[in-house]
């Protein structure tokens, strides 16, 4: 059971890997400019432990509470590892010292409010010796500026990141999006590099992309994309029995 698993984990980072490589040179980019980040958020931490074990270093979760036990039960199982954890989730406010407690980025950040949050919550995890260094952070750029959907409009996007880049818990790192469902990936990303290209003039420091999902990495790519966030093509549909 366990080698097939490992067997099929190997066979489909390869695949994804090669998709990189080839969305690299169709593009004319050097692969090593774009991170591959595996979304584990439907698998147990055993497959993540495979995954550390293939060689990845970055994984991304999506629900505040629940991945504080999984990067604890990941810790346990390769203790000489130091993977990065994202948390790519939406969130409520009272969820942010969870966060606070495990995750190394936050690439969901699209209100005044969160970050505040976030902030304080990361200072208190600092003050009470949880964590050294501050939380990386993206801010969730949203293409259609739907209201009802997470991500912030661009008119929001400036503001929002000058009061981030205020918080000292905190450190304006980048953008992040997702393409709209149903949407033109071409056309969103060239949206989402035209916002991520405005905010790293006005904020040198936020120089990251994270765009480009199993779907439609290549086309992220092509518009600059630094980091994909690829779950499906990565770990199959498994989906995570009981925590
Ligand atoms: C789940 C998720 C992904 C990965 O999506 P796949 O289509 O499974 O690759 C990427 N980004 C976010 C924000 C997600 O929630």
């Amino acid at each position: 059971m366990r080698d097939d698993r490992r067997e099929e984990l190997a066979t489909r980072l390869a695949a994804v890997r090669e998709r990189i490589a080839a969305a690299c040179a169709a593009a004319g980019r050097d692969p090593s400019e774009v991170a591959l980040l595996a979304v584990t958020k439907t698998v147990p931490a055993s497959d993540v432990a495979m995954l550390v074990d293939l060689g990845l270093t970055a994984f991304a979760e999506n629900r505040a509470q629940e991945a504080g036990a999984k990067v604890a039960e990941v810790a346990d199982l390769r203790p000489d590892a130091t993977p990065r954890w994202h948390f790519v989730g939406g969130f409520q406010r009272n969820k942010a010292k969870a966060v606070a407690r495990w995750a190394d980025r936050v690439e969901s950040v699209d209100s005044v409010r969160l970050a505040d949050a976030l902030d304080d919550a990361v200072r208190r995890e600092q003050d009470a010796g949880g964590r050294a260094d501050r939380l990386d952070v993206l801010l969730q750029y949203s293409v259609d500026g739907d209201p009802a959907r997470h991500g912030v409009a661009r008119d929001g996007l400036l503001p929002l990141a000058e009061h981030v880049a205020s918080c000292a818990g905190l450190h304006l790192a980048g953008l992040m999006s997702v393409a709209p469902l149903g949407s033109d990936p071409d056309a969103a990303f060239a949206d989402v590099a035209e916002a991520a290209a405005a905010l790293h003039a006005a904020f040198p420091q936020a120089s990251a992309l994270s765009a480009g999902m199993s779907g439609d990495l290549e086309a992220a790519i092509r518009h600059g994309s630094g980091v994909v966030r690829v779950g499906t093509a990565l770990v199959g549909e498994r989906r995570l029995t009981s925590p």
